[in-house]
C-alpha cells in the first residue's frame, strides 16, 4: 500500500477522495438525470487501462477512497478489473449502483 503524503500548513493536502463517472450507460430514465441523455454525442468512455492509471496516480497524489459512479457502474464491462486493481491500490471503496436492469453485481473473491 502507498503511503499518502501529509497536508502542508499552507496548502489544501493532497485529494483525498476520488470520484470515477466510469459510464454514462444506465437501463433507468429518470426525468432528473443529472446525466447527458443524447448518449451518442458524449464519445467514448475511457478505456481501462486509462481508469487504471488513473487509480495509481491519484493514489500516488494521496487518494485514499474511491467512489464508483455514472451512471451505472455496473454497466462496465471492466468494473472487476477496476475494483480489483483499486482493492490491490489500498483504496477504501465506494460505489453507486442502481443494480436494476444490470448485470449480475461482481462476485466477491
Ligand atoms: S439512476 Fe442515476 S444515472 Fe441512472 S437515469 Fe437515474 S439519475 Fe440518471
Amino acid at each position: 500500500m502507498n503511503t499518502a503524503p501529509t497536508p502542508g500548513p499552507s496548502g489544501p493536502g493532497p485529494p483525498l477522495w476520488l470520484l470515477l463517472e466510469l459510464t454514462y450507460r444506465c437501463p433507468l430514465h429518470c426525468v432528473f438525470c443529472y446525466n447527458p441523455t443524447e448518449f451518442a454525442r458524449t464519445g467514448a468512455e475511457l478505456p481501462t487501462e486509462d481508469w487504471l492509471r488513473v487509480l495509481r496516480e491519484a493514489r500516488a497524489l494521496g487518494a485514499v477512497q474511491l467512489g464508483l459512479s455514472g451512471g451505472e457502474p455496473l454497466e462496465r464491462e471492466d468494473l472487476e478489473t477496476i475494483v480489483a486493481e483499486a482493492h490491490r491500490l489500498g483504496y477504501y471503496i465506494t460505489s453507486s449502483p442502481r443494480a436494476w436492469g444490470s448485470p449480475p453485481p461482481v462476485s466477491p473473491r
